[in-house]
């Protein structure tokens, strides 16, 4: 599904990404890994869009999209998840979901003058499709919640849940363990699997803690040093000797 190729991204002198080539298959879910300052989210943030490659190539299906904007990967089904923005914070999960952009037709003046029907029926298609993915994502509860009060674990259920308000393909996570309690880390991953299963979600997950990463993934990638060392099922990474050497013996 998407095929990274010699990328490069340098910050002034520094070699974030020094070649990293990879190949992320359709339905899988890829775990990313390796020492702080391995490139990984810089990897991730060129593929998405964010950053612009110093040189190299990612295609997605066959096409070519490196440099294309995140709104333009949207569209295309390649999305990365970021944490809550501050100015959504004080809005409720449910309005969270609901702000992602969509096909809604009430951004134009003139659908605001003559749609005004058509933008009820869409306010509430969208809230309902809000309500089904809380539900999914068993936080059916947190719906009139303020997203800046729910708890580390909820809110990356919720930055979960945006990319189900579109029809994505492939979702970018970063560290989705970081300070998440493991009842909430097992709710996580079940979305994740069940995602997968059941809507043909592709994932790569960059995480550390190796037991999420063994239940959750087929396949590891292990990059060190703006490039990928190693990689395979996540039995042949762990007995890999340079992976022990830079990150797994550290
Ligand atoms: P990882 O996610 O594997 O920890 P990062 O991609 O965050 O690694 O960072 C790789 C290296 O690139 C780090 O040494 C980091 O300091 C550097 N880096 C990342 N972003 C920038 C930036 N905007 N400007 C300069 N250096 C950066």
């Amino acid at each position: 599904m998407i095929e990274v190729e010699d990328l490069h991204r340098h910050f002034g002198g520094f070699r974030a990404v020094d070649g990293a080539s990879l190949r992320i298959e359709a339905r899988s879910i890829t775990g990313l890994i390796g020492p702080n300052g391995a490139g990984k989210t810089t990897l991730f943030n060129v593929i998405a869009g964010v950053l612009k490659p110093t040189s190299g190539r990612v295609t997605m299906a066959g096409e070519d999209i490196t440099g294309l904007l995140p709104h333009a990967l949207f569209h295309k089904g390649l999305l990365r998840t970021f944490q809550i923005a501050h100015e959504f914070s004080s809005m409720t999960c449910r309005e969270n979901l609901m702000m992602v952009p969509g096909g809604q037709s009430g951004e134009t003046l003139w659908n605001t003058w003559f749609g005004r029907k058509r933008i009820a029926d869409e306010e509430r298609a969208l809230r309902a499709k809000a309500d089904e993915v809380l539900e999914f994502l068993t936080i059916s509860h947190l719906a009139d919640q303020r997203a800046g009060q729910v708890s580390g674990g909820q809110k990356k259920l919720l930055e979960l849940g945006r990319t189900m308000m579109v029809d994505a393909k492939i979702v970018f996570l970063d560290e989705v363990g970081a300070g998440v309690n493991r009842t909430l880390l097992n709710t996580i991953g079940d979305a994740i699997l069940r995602l997968n299963a059941e809507r043909n979600y592709t994932f790569v997950v960059i995480e550390h803690d190796m037991d999420f990463i063994g239940k959750i993934s087929d396949h590891v990638i292990c990059m060190a040093e703006g490039r990928v060392l190693a990689e395979g099922s996540l039995a042949d990474i762990k007995a890999n000797e340079q992976v022990i050497e830079a990150y797994l013996g550290t």
